[in-house]
């Protein structure tokens, strides 16, 4: 991958920062958001925010408000989405735009390519241990209406996926943990890979930027774009970042509590210090004063 500058570097429109409010933010968020913020700089991309409060039962109204406390005492710049805590719960929530979620999943179920399952997680994990689905329902027809089933998508389809990176196509299967994945949960709401394969579409995102721990959930995305045919996101280019590790080796966004920005902020650390802090645990002396310097160092360590 070639970041100098001084090359010409391919343009994107838009990118976006999608954090789940079940949490208050923590170094790991914020790594991840500089380098998103770095790359649209460098790319010319405007940058959407994009809260993916799905999941109603984690998502909390303290969670979405540190989302803008932390943006904003950070610095780190957004173009498009909601300002405030109240501008998102009346225009921008995901609860808006549910309509195009089960009309994409209508569109699954017409072509056939969906089938209900009623396993339990113990269930599958008893017939493979990695938690990998088997297919146990695949043809037993569970009613699609019956109560406490989710709908997985058919993955019967081997032809390879193409990712399109900053760099060269990586072309790719579908890996084994995402076998049938779910499209509709449970509950009756739309899981996490349509939802945002739908918002990605529909806010006309064309560069993600997000931890090579979602590997395989681009995977999933694409496959399930493909039965869909939306073209736009099947051309979508990705950026996934290493993740940083704390101090134990551990995620950063594991070790929790005591890595979280308002816990720093409370602690009395700047945002210098905090920037410093994230390029400390990616092996970067320097003090770092801002998200761009950051961001510029980060992306440096992967030339
Ligand atoms: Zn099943």
């Amino acid at each position: 991958m070639d970041f100098s500058l001084g090359t010409p570097v391919r343009p994107f429109l838009r990118t976006r920062i999608a954090p789940t409010p079940s949490g208050y933010l923590h170094l790991g968020n914020i790594y991840s958001f500089v380098l998103t913020a770095t790359l649209a700089q460098r790319h010319g991309a405007r940058i959407l925010l994009r809260i993916d409060d799905l999941d109603r039962q984690r998502a909390q109204r303290a969670y979405i408000q540190d989302i803008f406390d932390t943006l904003n005492f950070l610095e780190i710049p957004w173009h498009e989405g909601p300002r405030n805590a109240d501008e998102f719960e009346r225009e921008y929530s995901q609860v808006h735009r549910m309509e195009l979620y089960h009309k994409a999943l209508t569109e699954l179920r017409e072509k056939q390519a969906l089938f209900a399952c009623d396993c339990s997680r113990s269930k599958i994990q008893l017939a493979d241990a990695t938690g990998a689905y088997t297919g146990h329902c695949r043809t037993r027809g569970v009613p699609f209406d019956a109560p406490e089933v989710s709908w997985r998508l058919r993955t019967d389809n081997d032809a390879p996926l193409t990712v399109h990176t900053l760099g060269e196509p990586v072309v790719e299967g579908l890996p084994r943990e995402q076998n049938d994945f779910v499209v509709r949960k449970k509950d009756g709401d739309p899981a996490y890979q349509l939802a945002s394969v739908i918002d990605d579409e529909h806010f006309g995102v064309d560069l993600i930027v997000r931890g090579m721990d979602l590997w395989p959930s681009t995977l999933a995305q694409l496959y399930l774009a493909r039965v869909l045919g939306r073209e736009k996101f099947l051309e979508t280019t990705f950026y996934h970042h290493p993740l940083i590790t704390g101090p134990g080796g551990d995620k950063l966004s594991k070790s929790a509590g005591a890595t979280s920005i308002q816990y720093l902020r409370k602690e009395g650390k700047t945002r210098a210090d905090i920037y410093t802090a994230i390029a400390q645990n990616a092996g970067i002396t320097e003090k770092v004063e801002n998200w761009l310097e950051l961001g510029t160092h980060l992306l440096a360590l992967t030339r």
